[in-house]
């Protein structure tokens, strides 16, 4: 794309005027208007390219304008744009397959939304009206979604302002080592101690009244933080106790980003409802899901289920994922994330840990990793907001984009990105710490 400044401008322009921007106080909020994008690589109208370390909102798997998306995407608008769930429809029937063949045995159905959040209120719907219970344990280093119940859901601060929300919703504290909540010091520990509570908290709550325990299996916004050994093996099993349904949100750590289609089937559990969104089509068209386990989906078999979306299952949509999981298996970008994840993100970020002392710990696996700063090694303390803003315009400065979150900086690179734009990208942030610091 030729450099346009003035078009940029004008697009900055028209946005500040009309565009009201998400979580944002609006004065305050300027976003970079993007000429466009291939791959792993997005670029402005000012003739800046910038390696992409964000998938945008952590989505963009099969990385901008994949070709054949994009010409199956072309080719489904040209047959039926839009087809109603009063009607049955080939890409639908397609998608849903290809999701389900995905998941463990026996979660052959499919409920289509139109992204993460309705997907959650969904599943909790299902859950509930499936077990007769009203109460639902979520984490409180957790992020489900904008809606209503999503955000009652979601653990962190966000929540606060739109309480009270949604009634019968507890929180709980879940496994996070390098800040433990339990005083614990190695995996182990944290995995038996985060179970210890967890158990308490649904002794405490009741465990007749609690329809689902929902939580994501590699936690995304909250800190990219991987489960210890046998943590949700323990939550399954709490559940299976309990006849409390476990639902897994996948939708950020879901279809190639740890390096699998789902997260939690490095662990081996089957969860009984999965939510999932964003990577599932790379947000080429809005869409999201829920997987239905046979035990939960017979309890629609004779007696309907109480929702619905004019958008459930749209046929673009769907028509999208069936080609986006087509073309993921084809090319084998799950399996490259995978690779990407622990033959050069990993251990480049190991190196930088060894080199720089603001970055107290790296953790992640696949294209999801967290790089967490500090202000001091021994204390852990988090370092400041304006360092950490330093950090990261050092790096845009060097033609990587990286993702902010408090103290943290997300590396979350589109599936696709190559072993040499990783280093590239790594090498980035190498000299932006040392500018910036
Ligand atoms: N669940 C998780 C784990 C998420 O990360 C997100 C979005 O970031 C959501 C749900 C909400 O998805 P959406 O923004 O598509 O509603």
């Amino acid at each position: 794309t030729p450099a346009d400044p003035a078009k940029a401008a004008a697009i900055r322009e028209l946005s500040r005027e009309h565009v009201f921007v998400s979580w944002s106080a609006q004065a305050k909020v300027d976003p970079l208007p993007l000429a466009g994008g291939l791959g792993a690589r997005f670029w402005d109208y000012e003739g800046n390219s910038y390696l992409d370390f964000t998938s945008q909102l952590v989505n963009v798997n099969i990385g901008y304008q994949h070709p054949r998306l994009v010409a199956a995407v072309q080719e489904a608008a040209g047959r039926l744009m839009t087809v109603g769930p009063n009607f049955a429809n080939e890409g639908r029937a397609e998608a849903a397959r290809l999701i389900s063949e995905r998941a463990p045995e026996r979660m052959r159905k499919v409920f289509f939304t139109n992204g993460g959040a309705e997907a959650v209120e969904n599943a909790i719907r299902m859950a509930r009206a499936h077990t007769g219970r009203h109460k639902v344990l979520a984490s409180y280093r957790s992020y489900h979604g904008a809606t209503s119940g999503a955000l009652s859901l979601t653990g962190e601060a966000r929540r606060w302002g739109t309480e009270p929300g949604l009634p019968g919703i507890v929180h709980f504290w879940g496994p996070y080592l390098y800040r433990s909540t339990f005083h614990a010091t190695t995996p182990e520990e944290e995995s038996e101690r985060a179970l210890a509570h967890l158990r308490q908290t649904v002794l405490a709550e009741n465990p007749q009244n609690v329809a689902a325990i929902i939580l994501e299996p590699v936690v995304g916004t909250n800190g990219i933080l991987v489960p210890p050994p046998g943590y949700l093996e323990g939550v399954r099993a709490l559940c299976d106790e309990f006849g409390i349904m476990f639902i897994a949100d996948e939708v950020m750590a879901g279809f190639g980003r740890t390096g699998k289609w789902f997260a939690f089937s490095r662990w081996g559990v089957r969860p009984d409802l999965i939510t999932f969104a964003k990577g599932v089509n790379s947000g080429y068209v809005p869409l999201g899901g829920v997987v239905i386990s046979d035990e939960v989906g017979a309890s629609f078999e004779e007696t309907p289920y109480v929702g619905g979306l004019t958008y459930s299952g749209h046929a673009l949509a769907t028509a999208s994922a069936a080609a986006a999981i087509t073309i993921m298996e084809d090319e084998g970008i799950v399996d490259n994330a995978e690779q990407l994840g622990s033959d050069v993100i990993g251990p480049a970020l190991a190196e930088l840990a060894d080199k720089h002392a603001a970055i107290g710990e790296v953790r992640g696996l696949g294209v999801f990793w967290a790089v967490e700063l500090v202000a001091d090694r021994q204390t852990r303390e988090p370092l400041g907001a304006e360092k950490v803003a330093a950090v990261v315009q050092a790096c845009k400065e060097r033609g990587m984009w990286p993702s902010p979150v408090s103290n943290r900086l997300h590396l979350v690179p589109p599936c696709v990105m190559t072993a040499e734009e990783a280093r590239e990208g790594i090498a980035a942030l190498d000299e932006a710490l040392s500018a910036a610091l």
